[in-house]
């Protein structure tokens, strides 16, 4: 049978983040005739195998550590009742059901085409899509964005395929005793986390001393200790050679750390080792886009490819952020550009706050002490640290008091804060007011001139010395 045809102005591979978004707004607001294609589940990584049931998951674990706590402050609680995976699971899954339900109500009521298949590029201008049923449609665009997003890497390790990925986290229908994790990014340290505050005994796999390496040497050292002192084995200096099927739903694992090689049995492996560019459908290289040597596709500030009528953006890009809001705000800066008459729109890549939902949260903003010193000069930065016992830990037992760290690093004579790195209990929520701040070029003395919040946490972040 023959394709059927379709024509429009705005292609959108992929339904996550940056591409609904973008769809959404060139449709919505600027009436182009667009068209979105996903083929798993509408809101793509975030809303399903990411942000959303990470952080509900996340929220779990953080009643859980504050069950604990709560001793401390004259509850009397039972800690006998284990925690009811399954029925948080299932919960959790039917709240993301119904996303995925406003998700394509949004899209009909901004007039976006949606259709449920694959696509892949027939030439630079057409796009086949095999939908569900295995009908063909051929859409011709005048425009093409790309935006399929990531999905997660396994290593080449004999029978890694037994393991579990980060999407493998959101289906296990029960808790694991003991699970390996095998990672150093902010994935696997969240996910330990929220492992062993529900109760599962946790091993955290890393190649060097610390993690999260990608900031500040603070939030390194600190966060890795403090995972220590809650219980966390971590296997440092560590690489795995096998992963073997056991029976009775155990593996063992075979690895080496920094003492000596080793073999575990534990129910659950996660590896979370990164994620790399989902282009396998697309069949990207009939349309000659260029892509680096790890897969991203290469774009400039304004999402353009080498390719005039086809643009990419989210994690498929280069660009160095895989975040939602960065996707997302990518997508409609690409449609106020493309559609809206606005010919200089693009998202500014500098000063994108970041946040770990680790234990405790990590929020990032800037260059880290290393780089600035690096840019600007040793002579030339001034870095201001504190590190205190937040009031909330001041009913408890030492050993049970988690950390709080903050750093400004400020550079010039001006002292222009060029980087704020914070852990501690609330840091997510606390970094976006603080993120603002920082993208209007603050200065220690505007910080200095901000009266205090008594008593918070974040006010020593206005009274650093
Ligand atoms: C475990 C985890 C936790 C995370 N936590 C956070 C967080 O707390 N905060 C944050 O900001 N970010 C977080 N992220 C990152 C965030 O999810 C991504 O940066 C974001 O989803 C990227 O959006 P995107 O539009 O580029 O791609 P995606 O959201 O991945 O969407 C791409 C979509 O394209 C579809 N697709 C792929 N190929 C095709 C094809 N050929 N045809 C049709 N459809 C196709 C995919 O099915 C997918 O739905 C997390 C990610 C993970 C994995």
């Amino acid at each position: 049978m023959a394709p059927i045809q379709k024509e429009c102005d705005y292609l959108v591979i992929g339904g996550g983040s940056g591409g609904l978004a973008s769809a959404r707004r060139a449709s919505g607001m600027y009436g182009a005739k667009a068209i979105a294609i996903e083929n798993k589940r509408l809101g793509g990584t975030c809303v399903n195998v990411g942000c959303v049931p990470k952080k509900i998951t996340w929220q779990a674990a953080d009643i859980a550590e504050k069950i604990k706590e709560s001793k401390a402050y004259g509850f009397s609680v039972s800690e006998t009742a284990p925690f009811d995976w399954t029925m948080f699971k299932n919960k959790r899954d039917a709240y993301i059901r119904r996303l995925n339900g406003i998700y394509e109500k949004n899209l009909k009521n901004d007039k976006v085409e949606y259709m449920h298949g694959t696509a892949s590029f027939v030439d630079g201008h057409t796009v086949k899509v095999v939908l569900d049923d295995q009908t063909e449609v051929s859409v011709k665009a005048k425009k093409i964005l790309v935006a399929v997003g990531g999905r997660p890497n396994f290593p080449p390790v004999e029978g890694a395929e037994l393991g579990i990925s980060s999407d493998g986290f959101f289906e296990l229908e029960t808790q694991p005793k003991k699970v390996a994790v095998v990672g150093a990014g902010y994935i696997a340290v969240e996910m330990a986390g929220m492992f062993q505050a529900l109760g599962t005994e946790t091993h955290l796999f890393i190649r060097h001393d610390t993690f999260l390496r990608t900031f500040d040497p603070m939030v390194q050292e600190k966060v890795t200790a403090e995972y220590e002192r809650q219980g966390i084995v971590i296997h440092k200096g560590s690489s795995q050679s096998k992963l073997e099927d056991i029976g009775n739903g155990q593996k063992r694992l075979h690895y080496k750390d920094s003492n000596g090689e080793g073999t575990m049995d534990i129910d659950t492996v996660l590896w979370a080792i990164g994620r790399a560019p989902e282009l396998e459908k697309l069949n990207l290289s009939v349309t000659k886009v260029e892509t680096n040597e790890k897969d991203h596709i290469i774009v400039d500030k304004y999402q353009n490819t080498n390719i005039p009528q086809i643009y990419a953006l989210g994690d498929v890009c280069n660009q160095g952020y895989e975040l939602t809001p960065v996707a997302i705000a990518a997508g409609r800066r690409l449609a106020d550009r493309l559609f809206g008459g606005q010919p200089d729109a693009h998202l500014d890549y500098s000063n994108i706050p970041s946040v770990v939902f680790a234990h405790p949260e990590v929020g990032s903003i800037g260059m880290t002490e290393p780089d600035a010193r690096e840019k600007y000069g040793d002579e030339n930065i001034k870095v201001y640290t504190s590190s205190f016992t937040a009031l909330y830990y001041s009913m408890m037992e030492p050993e049970d008091k988690g950390p709080t760290s903050y750093k400004l690093v400020c550079a010039g004579k001006e002292e222009k804060i060029v980087g704020l790195h914070i852990l501690g209990l609330g840091s997510g929520e606390i970094l976006q007011g603080f993120g603002v701040a920082i993208k209007m070029g603050a200065t220690k003395a505007d910080f200095d001139k901000c009266v205090a919040i008594h008593p918070t946490s974040a006010e020593e972040l206005v009274t650093m010395k």
